[in-house]
This record gives C-alpha cells, structure tokens and sequence, in this order.
C-alpha cells in the first residue's frame, strides 16, 4: 500500500464525512442505520443474546462500561418518557440517554450479534428518542453493513464478479452519501431511500465473500469517491444523471449498454384504465377531466421522456416522464423510458352512417366511401365531414359515440432511473467473462478503483 494514497484516503474520509466514529481497530468506520420497525414510547422492544450485554459509550468501544448477565431484556419507557432497560422481573437496569451515545452490544468476545425482537443484527444497537417513538439504531462497521445490503440489492444468484462490483459500488454508495439522514441522527434508513439492508438473517455465503475480496475498495473520480448510482436494468442504453436529476456528473454519463438488451425487464408492458389514470392523477390534484390523449413532448437522447401533456375534456396538465411514473406507481412504469398509446372510443379511420330506414347506424370503413363533386370521388375524413347526413335526419356523430380513449397501453424498456450501472447488465456481462473492474469502468465513465484494503 503506498502511504501517500493511504493518507490522502484517510483525509478524504475525514473530509467527507462529519459523523462516524471508530471501533477498536481505528481504520474502521461505523455507520448508524436506521432499522425496521417504527417503534412507539408504549412498545417493549426485546433484545436476546446467547453472551449477555456489554454496554459502552458509543465513542469508546474498546472499554465496556456495564456487563448485564441476561439473556434476555427489555427496552421501554417510563412515565417520563426516557428510556430504559428492564430485566425479565420488569425491574429497571439503567436508563439510557435518549440521544443514543450509548451502544449496545452482545457479551461475546469475537463476534456481537444481538437479536431485536424477531431480527439479528451486527455489531451494536442503539437507541434514539424522538418525540413519542423509538428508532432503533444498528451502530455497525461499514463492511458488515455491506454483508446486509449486497443480498438485498443484487441477490445471491447473480455471478460473483457482478457481486463484487456491486459491493464496491454499495460501499461507495455508502460514503458519498453518508449525511443522507444526519438531520435526524443517523445515517441510512434500511429502505432503497438510501440501499436495501436485510440485516444478518440476510446474510450469504457468496455476497459476504464478495464484500470481503473487495474489502477497502471504492470507485474514485479526481481522486474524490462518488456517489455510485445503480438500477435493476437500463433497457439497452444508460442515462445522464443530468437528465434524471438535473446533477451532471461526468462519471455518470449515458453509455450504450447491450449487455441489458435480452435481461428481465428489458421491455414491458403496462396497460391502465383512463378511469384509473384519472383517478391517480386527482390523488395528487391533477384534475383534467374526461382523458383523450397523452403525448409525449420531448424525450432525452437516452430515449427517456422528458416531458408529456396530459388532454383532458376539462384541461390538460404538462407533466416529466418521472411524475408520471411515481403517479402511476414506479413498479407499474418500471422505467422513463416508454411510448404511449392509446386504446378504445372509435378509430378515425371508420364512419358511422344511419341509413334513414333504421335508427342503429351502420359502421363503414372511410377509405370505401367517396363524396361526390362535380363528378370527382373526394375522399372523406374527419377534417371535411363531421355529420352523417341522410335524407330525414341529420345526427352529429360526437353526440351518440364519443370518441374517447378506455384504455393506454405503456411499452417501455428497462427497469430504474436508468443511471450507473445496470445490475442485470453487470450480471450479463460477468457471465460473458469480464470481471468487476471492467462491469465498473464499463458503466461509470472515467473512474479509477482505489485500493485501500489489507
Ligand atoms: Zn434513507
């Protein structure tokens, strides 16, 4: 390891990242995640551990402060609302600032874990009051993290070396992003908001491995490490992050990417109801009546949609191809990047006529009837004939047959934001045979891989 690039890391960290705090080994990095559930003031949380408790103060991890001999105990409230440890006769053990400071871990010398409830976890918990709720705080080492997040956002099946970029990105993810939730006390929530985190019960043979054999690892740009954006599949072409978040970063650049064209979710399909539509987009206050027709305005040169206007009979809203999707729900339009049609009321290309001996009108295809003038055939169209004439009535055909659509039919590619790498794109192109250093340089443009492991 060149110390150089060893200090220049450790400044860099030091820069980046206001709030972390070191264990007994001081290069690592914990992190504080927020964990699932959202507990009340009126709950019992229940913490299990085979070694009992080691309490410590959250910045001093090398020196227990109180060892509590159970096996079991529980966390709650008392009538003043601070929070407190109880043993299993429900008698009060310590109560512990609300501000989480102190840490918890299990008594066992080697290897902490402690279970909360139903789920275990790494490392420490810890807990941090706010208003009449409880967060629950996994006080955990960065790579243990990753041992959570990598099987919730790739999955075991995929190919190792798709594991191992992944790693490298989730771990850079990590700390370009490490004040995500800072304002209110932690620093990642467990939920794609920040990166899927399952915790230890999630936890597998080959994406541990993965993080390990990419352990110190982080993508770098200038020397700065980024914010290493990723999604499920990019359809066949990757996006700007300038056009899907109005950030441009150079790293983050639209690349032609053929290793997602035949993966899951390179194309779908999303049919909805104009009823439905129209119902999800007065969720949101988005009344334009009776829906005719969404056009696409503009789109990117990565095929995403831009913009699009929604025609209504009451008015007609302008929308990005991103509203539309979280309106219409982001797992129904997996991606921005879809054409529209629409379904259903009759076609432009048919005429209905009443014949004047019948009151149901008959259907007739425009291209097989003429109007007569001055012995020219003209053809009809709805630009020159908007009634159906006869000889004892006279009926405009928008009175008895609207002509709006029932349904739009979605026809997209990809599934995601688009940006960064593509996971089944990745996981393509290690079963083609290239590695994690060329999935990484492949999708981030003009990165460099900085080593700063064992
Ligand atoms: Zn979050």
């Amino acid at each position: 390891m060149n110390k150089n690039i060893l200090l220049t890391i450790t400044i860099l960290i030091f820069i980046i990242i206001p709030k972390y705090s070191y264990g007994a080994d001081s290069e690592l990095i914990y992190l504080d995640v927020k964990v699932s559930p959202n507990y009340s003031k009126s709950d019992y949380i229940t913490l299990s551990s085979d070694e009992g408790f080691n309490l410590y103060n959250e910045d001093d991890l090398q020196r227990v402060f109180l060892y509590i001999p159970e096996d079991i105990i529980y966390i709650g409230s008392d009538y003043n609302g601070d929070i407190i440890i109880f043993d299993e006769k429900n008698d009060e053990i310590i109560t512990l600032p609300d501000d989480g400071s102190v840490v918890i871990g299990s008594g066992h010398s080697n290897e902490s874990i402690i279970k909360v409830d139903k789920n275990k976890y790494r490392d420490y918990i810890k807990f941090l009051s706010i208003g009449n709720y409880i967060n629950v705080i996994n006080h955990i080492e960065l790579e243990h993290y990753l041992y959570g997040v990598v099987p919730k956002e790739m999955g075991p099946s995929f190919h190792l070396e798709a594991l191992k970029a992944q790693s490298i990105i989730a771990r850079s993810y990590a700390l370009a992003n490490i004040n995500s939730h800072i304002s209110e006390g932690y620093n990642f929530c467990d939920t794609t908001h920040c990166q899927a985190y399952g915790a230890y019960d999630n936890e597998n043979l080959i994406t541990n491995q993965a993080v390990d054999e990419t352990y110190g690892q982080y993508i770098t740009y200038n020397g700065n490490i980024i914010s290493a954006n990723y999604h499920s599949n990019s359809g066949g072409i990757t996006e700007d992050s300038g056009n899907a978040w109005s950030l441009s970063l150079p790293y983050l650049s639209s690349v032609e990417d053929v290793f997602s064209n035949n993966a899951p979710n390179s194309s779908w399909s999303f049919t909805l109801s104009v009823s439905d539509i129209q119902s999800k987009l007065a969720a949101s206050g988005i009344e334009v009546g009776q829906i005719n027709n969404i056009e696409i305005l503009e789109t990117t040169e990565a095929n995403r949609v831009l913009s699009l206007k929604i025609d209504g009979s009451k008015g007609e809203s302008t929308l990005t191809g991103s509203q539309l999707r979280s309106l219409l729900g982001s797992m129904n339009l997996k991606s921005t990047w879809f054409t529209v049609n629409k379904e259903g009321g009759y076609q432009n290309s048919k005429a209905y006529v009443i014949s004047g001996k019948s009151l149901f009108p008959m259907e007739i295809d425009l291209s097989n009837i003429y109007i007569k003038d001055s012995g020219k055939d003209i053809i009809v169209n709805r630009s020159n004939v908007n009634r159906a004439r006869s000889m004892d009535r006279t009926v405009p055909l928008e009175a008895t047959y609207s002509s709006a659509p029932t349904t739009f039919v979605f026809n997209g590619r990809g599934y995601g934001h688009g940006v960064g790498m593509s996971q089944y794109g990745a996981s393509e192109m290690a079963n083609q045979g290239y590695n994690y250093e060329d999935i990484i340089t492949h999708y981030y443009q003009g990165v460099d891989i900085l080593n700063v492991g064992r």
